[in-house]
């Protein structure tokens, strides 16, 4: 066991405050690491706050982990210290279901073990996430890092990254594919840049003019104002796919609208209320599809990681220290990120 820093919010409502931790003495086919760095996920404040109503306090957000091997297990073959490694959302499964088999194992038919706000399978302990100095991790659930990339700017690839690609990927992303990308945040700037590294013809929809420029450095081909009704009507019956990412419930209809017949609308935005049921005649009479998708699986979430190496994505980030995630979160709500936040753990280290 050792001493781990972190900061943790005790109930829903107080701020994230510091608290020390014990992580466990590594298992056999554990790696033990250093935190560098670790991305502020719009989910981390929805479950520090209760919106998901299944937050076990205190918890430790951050599930946008890049750090620094220090230790392994007897058994680990895949690491050894001073390999620069990456966790995400997931730390273990049941990995026997058929879901696991498949390399689904956000879908473990048995529950996957979150990050922070999970069980441990072996010693039943609550998770604790990389708002902290130090991890535990099995290596079937750490990833390798490509060394030509920003440590920094890697660590919001492990969330904002695989959750955006998985998607892109699973409904055919690429040439000759119009694909529109809802929401200019963490998940939606990367979004955009996958989307067209795969090749796609992509439409970025703000409800900010203030990123009309950005979105376009980052590589969308055109840019919509979704509260401009003339502005998406110039784009009605024309997306093979749209990735939602927008963290607030809202009125799909206006988008759905925009579907091709045949087309998919995929929600990962994850918001505390649910959006009204759309139109259904919005969907029968295109034979369009309403679709939803969690993060991806370890070794999608390894492909993820190569193909930014290969294309030089990194994620583009504000580096803060531990102690103004209060106020990161307060400026992630007015959608004022550019384009995420990244702790640098060693604002915790002693
Ligand atoms: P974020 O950085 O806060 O970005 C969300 C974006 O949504 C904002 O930048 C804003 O973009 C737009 N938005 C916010 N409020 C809005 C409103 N009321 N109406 C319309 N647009 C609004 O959040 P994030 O970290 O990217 O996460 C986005 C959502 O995905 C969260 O709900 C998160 O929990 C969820 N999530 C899901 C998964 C999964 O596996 N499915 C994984 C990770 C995160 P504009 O300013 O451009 O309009
Ligand atoms: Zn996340
Ligand atoms: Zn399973």
């Amino acid at each position: 066991m050792s001493t781990t820093y972190a900061y943790a919010a005790t109930d829903a409502t107080a701020p994230l405050a510091p608290f020390d931790i014990q992580r466990r003495a590594p298992r056999a086919h554990d790696v033990q690491m250093e935190v560098l760095f670790c991305g502020v996920c719009h989910s981390d404040l929805h479950q520090a706050r209760n919106e998901w109503q299944n937050t076990v306090f205190p918890v430790v957000p951050g599930h946008e982990i890049v750090g620094r091997v220090t230790a392994v297990g007897s058994n680990v073959t895949k690491f050894k210290p001073g390999d620069l490694v990456g966790v995400g959302c997931l730390v273990d499964s049941c990995r026997t279901c058929a879901s696991c088999a498949e390399g689904l194992e956000q879908y473990c038919e048995n529950g996957f073990v979150g990050t922070y706000n999970g069980v441990d399978r072996v010693d039943g302990q609550i998770t604790y996430g990389g708002y902290s100095t130090q991890l535990v991790v099995d290596e079937a659930f750490t990833l390798r890092v490509p060394d030509n990339l920003d440590p920094a700017g890697v660590a919001p690839l492990l969330c904002a990254g695989i959750t955006t690609y998985s998607p892109l990927r699973t409904w055919g992303a690429g040439p000759g594919k119009k694909v529109g990308i809802v929401g200019l945040g963490g998940l939606g700037h990367m979004g955009v840049k996958l989307a067209r590294a795969m090749g796609a013809h992509v439409v970025l929809f703000t409800t900010s003019p203030s990123k009309i420029e950005d979105a376009k450095r980052l590589g969308a081909h055109e840019v919509v104002i979704s509260k401009n009704p003339q502005e998406m009507e110039a784009h009605l019956n024309s997306f093979d796919f749209i990735l939602n990412t927008v963290a607030a419930q809202h009125d799909l209809n206006p988008f759905l609208n925009l579907l091709k017949r045949d087309g998919t609308m995929t929600l990962v935005g994850a918001p505390e209320h649910d959006h009204p049921s759309p139109q259904v005649f919005n969907l029968i009479l295109k034979r369009r599809r309403l679709a939803g998708s969690l993060i991806g699986g370890i070794a999608e979430t390894q492909e993820m990681l190569d193909f930014c190496g290969q294309h030089g994505i990194t994620s583009d980030i504000e580096i803060i220290p531990m102690q103004k995630i209060n106020e990161a979160y307060e400026r992630m709500l007015r959608s004022d990120v550019k384009y995420r936040f990244v702790i640098d753990l060693d604002s915790l280290r002693k």
